[in-house]
């Protein structure tokens, strides 16, 4: 495997697929570790981070600054490595599968409507793992609910301001009060204010040079609009149109009663982080301009309140997460583009990893359990990251000429290093071999 170098290394290679074996969960019987783990955030990452946490005997608390649940964004995936997290907490896959998109192939078509290919998602990747696709908002809900049923308690409203380290621990400072544990899961999204802690500087974020619009909505009006009627009115359909520099994907939800669009587009404006910034439609159409109708009849009919314009932030590979007794996690760790659809399955399996290093570490060894997520993770989150510029230029710089003849090479790449992937197995086979790794280099 190549080195890990702390974010110089470009090339980073990860184990290849193979068999899973979830007998060793059963070889670690659970027992209270008496381990406070403070968690910042209730996105993806925090929520898994403490369901895990309690799966594995610890005592998570959660501090989130929304100060209500609100069902937020529109269309989020989850890959076959998240679904193996999802599928191990009762009840959950019940409650996903009646909200999830549900459809066994990507249509792809050229900017001017003509098609290219139809990729099939093949029965060897439903071994990998199942697949969740579907409103972010529904589905953070279900988390949410499942991790408060498991005894995970949230506070909602509390926004931290600072952060601190202790020699036996680590703090923050949330609402003006102080609140200390054993150690501190950053999990408060890619404007994580925790990183000036990990990092000792500011970290800027920087435009990606691209923005997206889109919009979760109601399909009764596509129904009705020959343009877009075969999109929702044939159950759940998956439909991609790529042309120079903007791709625009459409997702049918829910037998079709549901639509979700994206459009991938340059931008050159300033970072505004917002998810919320409502997007204009001449704005969208202009950009799409000499696009297939069809596209033009979906942005058209979208609910003004519905359009979303939102800039692709992005940031390099942090040259380290972790610092003492805080760790970043998710998007605070590892911001994906969209393109990857890998950035929410990477943030759940920081918590499985997480959850099994700290029981395998114990209380008097936390600092240790950090360290080795860390080295166990940085490297597989690299290639996922990387995966998602690949995704992008391959599709926004398709030579649609040589797609006639080979119309396969714009397929999605479906790699099984990263899909077919158990999170907490191989936490559980490479900690101790990490462990002295670490111990050898001096690092712990
Ligand atoms: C409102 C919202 C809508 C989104 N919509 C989509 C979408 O439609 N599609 C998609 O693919 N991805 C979406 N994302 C991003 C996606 O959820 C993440 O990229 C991914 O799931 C990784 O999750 P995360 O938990 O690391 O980060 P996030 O999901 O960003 O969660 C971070 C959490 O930390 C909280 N937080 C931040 N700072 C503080 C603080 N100082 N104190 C306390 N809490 C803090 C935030 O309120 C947030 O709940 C959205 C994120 C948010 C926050």
């Amino acid at each position: 495997m190549a080195p890990y170098m702390n974010g110089e290394n470009t090339e980073a290679e990860i184990p290849p697929p193979r068999n899973w074996d979830p007998s060793i969960i059963d070889q670690h019987p659970v027992t209270p570790s008496g381990i406070k783990v403070l968690i910042i955030g209730a996105g993806f990452a925090g929520l898994t981070a403490a369901i895990e946490c309690k799966r594995k005997g610890h005592d998570p608390l959660v501090l989130e600054s929304f100060k209500e649940l609100k069902q937020l964004g529109d269309i989020i995936s989850f890959g076959g490595n998240a679904g193996r997290i999802f599928k191990r907490w009762p009840g959950v896959e019940d409650k996903l599968d009646p909200i999830c998109h549900v459809s066994q192939s990507l249509k792809y078509f050229d900017w001017q409507g003509n098609f290219i290919y139809e990729q099939f998602w093949g029965s060897e990747e439903e071994n990998f793992g199942k697949r969740f696709n579907g409103h972010r908002g529904e589905i953070h809900k279900i988390l949410y609910d499942h991790a408060v049923e498991q005894g995970v308690e949230i506070r909602l409203g509390q926004k931290v301001t600072e952060y601190f380290e202790l020699e036996d621990g680590a703090g923050v400072i949330s609402n003006g009060e102080k609140i200390v544990a054993d150690v501190i899961l950053a999990a408060d999204g890619v404007r994580s204010k925790a990183r000036k802690i990990v990092l000792g500087f500011e970290d800027k974020p920087k435009s990606s040079g691209y923005a997206v619009y889109r919009a979760w909505m109601d399909s009764a009006e596509l129904a009705k609009n020959p343009l877009t009627a075969d999109l929702v009115t044939k159950g759940d359909t998956h439909t991609g149109w790529l042309g120079p520099d903007i791709h625009f994907l459409a997702a049918s939800i829910k037998d079709g009663k549901e639509f979700s669009w994206v459009c991938t587009h340059k931008d050159e404006a300033d970072v505004e982080e917002s998810w919320s910034a409502q997007g204009d439609h001449e704005d969208a159409c202009k950009i799409l301009e000499g696009w297939t109708p069809a596209v033009h009849a979906i942005v058209r009919m979208t609910p003004p309140e519905k359009l979303v314009d939102w800039k692709l932030v992005y940031r390099d590979p942090l040259p380290r997460w972790t610092n003492g007794h805080v760790t970043l996690i998710g998007d605070a760790a590892h911001p994906h583009l969209p393109t990857s659809i890998q950035g929410a399955s990477q943030a759940m399996e920081d918590g499985a990893t997480l959850g099994v290093c700290l029981q395998l570490a114990g209380k008097a060894n936390v600092k240790e359990a950090l360290q080795a997520y860390e080295r166990i993770r940085y490297n597989r989150v690299l290639v996922t990251q990387k995966s998602g510029e690949a995704t992008r230029d391959k599709w926004h710089k398709a030579d649609f000429d040589s797609l006639r003849k080979n119309p396969e090479a714009i397929k999605l790449k479906r790699d099984e290093k990263i899909l077919n992937f158990d999170a907490e197995v191989h936490a559980y086979e490479v900690y101790e071999h990490t462990v002295a790794e670490l111990r050898k280099e001096g690092k712990i």
